[in-house]
């Protein structure tokens, strides 16, 4: 294995006698480089935007610009005003996500919900970005699903927006449930989108990691997308699994125990008709 690293101190224990100690840092090491490396991915991250905006703010104090070069400019300094605040937002996200455990009481919601809202983002996305994609929505089975609804919605929804923000015009998504035999189920987002090349599969769920740095930027992507995923997966005992072909498309899906799902009670919502 890994060779391990041991810290070793003496310490005086009367007649000048010491005792030798000896602790296992390797693991504290670890999570000290980990630490120092989000640490300075977060950095990059937040001073990339405000260098943009810092140079806009420059360019505007040039008081002859014509007006509708400063309205161009002050467009270009609200999306990356955006920009931080997603990144913002995804990262008080991500440490609520690994602070707390998951809240002991869970709501029952229906799957039609999560599907519902799903859907809103998913087409207003597109709508937002003017790219004309086939989105098909299959409806969910009356269950309903037990856990923290509000990162369970984030989580589906993410997949959707990172089907839609990555595939390109002209390309389709579908969005499929399964109950499998064992009584689990399975929500799947699949596009035919750019695909990703097996070697990135393993990191994808890593805080910062993307495949295309700037394809990732110009698409409105903060890197922390699929690290809440497989945070919220994880809290719920669910599994997140991702295949993918370079150049045909890529496929991502959850897959909910059964222990946290039951049949909808005739009470709540039902689907959209
Ligand atoms: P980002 O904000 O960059 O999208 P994510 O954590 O959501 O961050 O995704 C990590 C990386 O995985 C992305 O940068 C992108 O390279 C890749 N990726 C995610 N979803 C897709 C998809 N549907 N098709 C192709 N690549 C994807």
């Amino acid at each position: 294995g890994r060779p391990r690293k041991l810290s070793v101190q003496l310490h005086p224990y009367g007649n000048g006698r010491k005792l030798l100690l000896s602790r296992d840092v390797t693991g504290v090491e670890q999570a000290e480089v980990m630490r120092r490396d989000f640490v300075a991915n977060v950095s990059h991250e937040i001073r990339t935007p405000l260098t943009v905006l810092a140079g806009f703010v420059e360019t505007l104090q040039n008081l002859s610009l014509p007006p509708e070069e400063q309205a161009r400019y002050l467009a270009m300094m609200a999306q990356q005003a955006q920009r931080m605040q997603g990144l913002v937002s995804d990262l008080l996200t991500l440490s609520r996500l690994e602070g707390s455990p998951l809240p002991g009481a869970l709501e029952w919601s229906p799957l039609a919900l999560f599907a519902a809202q799903a859907e809103d983002e998913g087409r207003g996305l597109i709508a937002a970005l003017g790219k004309s994609q086939q989105l098909r929505f299959e409806p969910p089975p009356a269950l309903e699903l037990s856990g923290a609804a509000h990162e369970l919605h984030s989580a589906m929804a993410n997949l959707v927006t990172n089907a839609v923000r990555y595939t390109p015009s002209g390309g389709s998504i579908e969005v499929r449930w399964l109950v499998l035999q064992d009584g689990r189920v399975e929500f799947s987002v699949t596009d035919s989108g750019p695909g990703i090349a097996p070697e990135h599969l393993p990191r994808l769920t890593e805080r910062f990691y993307r495949v295309d740095r700037s394809r990732s930027r110009d698409t409105g992507g903060t890197g922390l997308g699929l690290a809440i995923v497989k945070h919220v997966a994880q809290r719920h005992g669910a599994e997140l699994a991702i295949s993918s072909t370079l150049g045909v498309g890529s496929r991502f899906a959850l897959t909910f125990p059964a222990s946290r799902l039951r049949p909808q009670a005739a009470s709540s919502p039902a689907a959209r008709p």
